[in-house]
């Protein structure tokens, strides 16, 4: 389902954040990134979703290197991918209905389709008493909620997690972990998940990737890794929380 050969990633100032990173993530996966921060976790997921460009080396989502997508195709990337943040990104001056619906008028749908779909969404997030309410007033786990509607109103088939859960309590989390399994077995959707949070790739992540300084230094199936990184020391895992 997506395909990373080679990427290496140096920003424009010089900074190597990826190098020569090779792994595949299974389509319907729940799969983790894991790795202390600067690690380039966020920059990785940003090749993936062609937020961010590659130095050298592919990316291939279903198929299509996303390196060499044009802008038409580059849009419709990112319906198929969608992605939720730490600090949620939402519009302060919009509600949550119409944060919801953002990406759906900016895909040009019809106004009583986006109202229908919008509604849709609230209700499967659990969020639907709050559609008029603005961000401001909600607690971290119900933005999390309306991110996570947002991201799905494209009905993508990826759905990108930049520490989606680091912001919350650990109650919270599970709240929201528990969401994003269900919504991973219903739709068969393929979640990419950055943490530096063991607990989280423990709950969830049936297959995960450790970076560290930017190289990939394992991956496979979640408790043979966790378990690989724990016998090494001074691993990409030290100093990330248990
Ligand atoms: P992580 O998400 O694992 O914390 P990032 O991908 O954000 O890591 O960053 C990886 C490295 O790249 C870090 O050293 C960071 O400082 C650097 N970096 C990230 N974004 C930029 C940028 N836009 N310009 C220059 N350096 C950057
Ligand atoms: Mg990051």
């Amino acid at each position: 389902m997506i395909d990373l050969d080679g990427i290496s990633k140096q920003y424009p100032d010089g900074h190597a954040a990826l190098a020569d990173v090779t792994f595949s993530i299974p389509k319907g996966a729940v799969f983790g990134i894991i790795g202390r921060s600067g690690a380039g976790k966020s920059t990785l997921l940003r090749l993936i979703n062609g937020l961010e460009q590659a130095s050298s080396g592919t990316v291939t989502v279903d198929g299509k290197a996303v390196g060499a997508l044009l802008a038409p195709d580059l849009r419709s990337l990112r319906q198929r991918v969608g992605m939720i943040f730490q600090s949620f990104g939402l519009l302060a001056n919009r509600t949550v209905a119409q944060n919801v619906e953002l990406p759906l008028e900016l895909a040009g749908v019809p106004a009583p389709e986006r109202a229908a779909r919008v509604a849709t969404l609230l209700e499967r997030v659990q969020i639907a008493d709050k559609a008029d309410a603005y961000p401001a007033r909600l607690s971290g786990g119900q933005r999390q909620r309306v991110g996570i509607a947002r991201a799905l109103a494209t009905a993508p088939e990826v759905l990108l997690c930049d520490e989606a859960t680091s912001a919350l309590d650990p109650e919270t989390t599970r709240s929201i972990l528990e969401l994003l399994a269900e919504l991973n077995r219903e739709r068969n959707l393929t979640i990419v998940l950055v943490t530096h949070e063991m607990s989280v790739v423990r709950a969830i992540c049936d297959r995960v990737a450790v970076l560290d300084g930017g190289r990939l230094i394992d991956t496979g199936l979640t408790p043979d890794v966790l378990s690989r990184q724990a016998a090494a020391d001074g691993s990409g895992l030290a100093g990330a929380e248990a």
